[in-house]
């Protein structure tokens, strides 16, 4: 088969690689239905995170059981299943806390930019849903692998609760499914930080109710001017640099929560400073599979509809100019089928 492979920074390949097999008896291989782009597949994209030689991509994903190892018992051929971009067991200690992405068994999924793809400990990863979808639920079906439940960990973790006033720095699609998720968990006030007219309309439609284009100290005294000068009850940050964690932490009110789920990359926080600010931080690559057979639910019953961030489908050959177009900022988010 083929698959997606990252050369050196912006040089990504469609190209032969060795068809994915069954290692272990815990395994499932699964046919791709859809797969994407994610933002964070731009970092290593822009050699902003070295890679050792090259990398097969991809890790958000959804498809059809093709075949099982001799351990697997809740996953069957011919089922559609979702999973997330961490491996889990499901049953370890760190898994029952409902942290899965620190599964002791974890490993990060790649290779997922493929038309099939080896998913490990299949039982405690993938999800199945009650039938085999219809086509236009794929892409709403595609983020609750890693977008969506990245956005709803992001609300989940900044304690977004009926009646928050909730900030969302990042207009990326975590952010905005961010929006979503702190929608969906009640919060009254949503005010979305982006200064780029299509993300603010869709924010507005995810359930923003404020918009401020902003940024950095500026960004940070328009929102303690809209909360009355003491901040937001919640701050998702959903981007990952320093200048973005700043402006969630300053935006938070004291008592507040930050939530920060864009991985970090050159973020340095002075401990004193985090000290007067009073505020609760809790952050890290979501545990996706926590959420998923509620977010599966969600979308099957058609209370959101997530896909609409993504504005580009391409087929997956075309993966290339998927990553282009996400990195000149042209599309939120790239949908490819194989
Ligand atoms: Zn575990």
């Amino acid at each position: 088969m083929k698959g997606t492979v990252l050369h050196c920074p912006r040089d990504i390949r469609f190209e032969s690689q060795p068809d994915p097999q069954i290692v272990q008896p815990t395994d499932a291989i699964i046919r791709m239905s859809a797969t994407c782009v994610c933002g964070s597949d731009l970092w290593p994209y822009r050699g902003l995170q070295p890679i050792n030689g090259p990398t097969p991509m991809g890790h958000e994903y959804c498809g059809i059981v093709e075949e099982v190892g001799s351990a697997v018992r809740s996953v069957k051929p011919g089922q559609f299943v979702i999973g997330s971009f961490a491996t889990s067991d499901n049953t370890c200690p760190n898994c029952r806390y409902g942290y899965q992405s620190s599964c002791m068994h974890r490993e990060f999924m790649t290779r997922a930019q493929a038309p099939v793809l080896r998913v490990p400990l299949a039982d405690g990863t993938l999800v199945p849903t009650p039938g085999v979808p219809s086509d236009d639920l794929l892409p709403s079906l595609l983020t609750t692998s890693d977008v969506l439940g990245t956005g709803w960990f992001a609300a989940d973790a900044a304690n977004v609760k009926p009646g928050s006033t909730v900030v969302v720095v990042g207009d990326g699609a975590v952010g905005l499914l961010g929006v979503l998720s702190a929608k969906q968990l009640g919060a009254e006030r949503i005010i979305a930080m982006s200064r780029h007219e299509k993300r603010q309309s869709l924010a507005r439609e995810f359930g923003a109710t404020d918009i401020v284009t902003e940024r950095g100290d500026e960004g940070v005294d328009r929102i303690i001017e809209m909360t009355n000068g003491i901040g937001a009850d919640s701050v998702l940050e959903c981007v990952g640099t320093q200048e973005s964690m700043l402006q969630a932490i300053h935006a938070a009110r004291p008592g507040g929560y930050v939530s920060y789920v864009g991985v970090p990359h050159g973020v340095q926080l002075d401990g004193q400073q985090l000290f007067f600010e009073h505020i609760h931080l809790h952050g890290g690559p979501a545990p996706v599979r926590r959420y998923l057979p509620q977010l599966i639910n969600l979308v099957l019953n058609a209370k959101i509809n997530p896909g609409k961030v993504f504005d580009l489908t391409l087929p997956l050959d075309q993966v290339a100019e998927g990553y282009r177009a996400m990195d000149e900022r042209r599309a939120i988010k790239a949908f490819l089928r194989p």
